[in-house]
């Protein structure tokens, strides 16, 4: 059997480093917290004090993120999980990350002992061709979700704040996933 599984906002902590990465590069402007972050696109949200930062922000924090992936942490129970999943399905990490961060990222999955997998770069919006044959698939993105779930790819949503909106079945953490499989 096949899973196929997002990295960013589903086995690593990515918001957390966005988060650290933001006051910085706007000199303090932008303070965002986790909970202020209810949109998908991080230009599209306001922190407490209603500021947000701009596109070209955003492309510059993208960059650093993809410099420092290495020092992303691992979601809570993943690689337990992930472990417990292998004994019955081949594992296919399917990411949108840059193409610069290839190294950094099959290191990063080895460090921190994910179990034997494929790594494969996506652009966003194009994972139903890859997962076409998936027994299930997790994501955090709603639109990418959707779009698998649409093509009858079975789809879970890893809760995150910037994915409330959307309806696709949802697993809260990676203990709960036992109930879904
Ligand atoms: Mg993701």
């Amino acid at each position: 059997m096949q899973a196929c599984i997002d990295i960013d906002g589903v086995i690593a902590k990515s918001l957390d480093l966005f988060l650290d990465i933001i006051p910085d590069l706007t000199d303090g402007r932008v303070n965002y917290k986790a909970t202020d972050i209810k949109n998908w696109k991080m230009e599209d949200n306001e922190d407490a004090l209603g500021n947000s930062i701009t596109p070209e922000e955003f492309e510059k924090a993208h960059e650093i993120f993809s410099q420092r992936a290495s020092e992303i942490e691992p979601m809570e129970g993943a690689v337990e999980t992930l472990h417990d999943l292998a004994l019955d399905f081949d594992i296919h990490f399917v990411t949108g990350r840059q193409h610069t961060t290839k190294e950094t990222t099959a290191m990063w999955l080895r460090e921190h002992g994910f179990p034997e997998h494929t790594l494969a770069y996506v652009e966003r919006g194009q994972k139903q061709n890859y997962c076409m044959d998936a027994d299930f698939f997790i994501e955090d993105d709603p639109l990418q979700a959707e779009i698998c779930n649409d093509w009858g790819i079975p789809t879970l949503l890893f809760d995150q704040p910037y994915n409330q909106n959307s309806h696709i079945n949802r697993i809260e953490s990676w203990h709960d996933l036992i109930n879904y499989i």
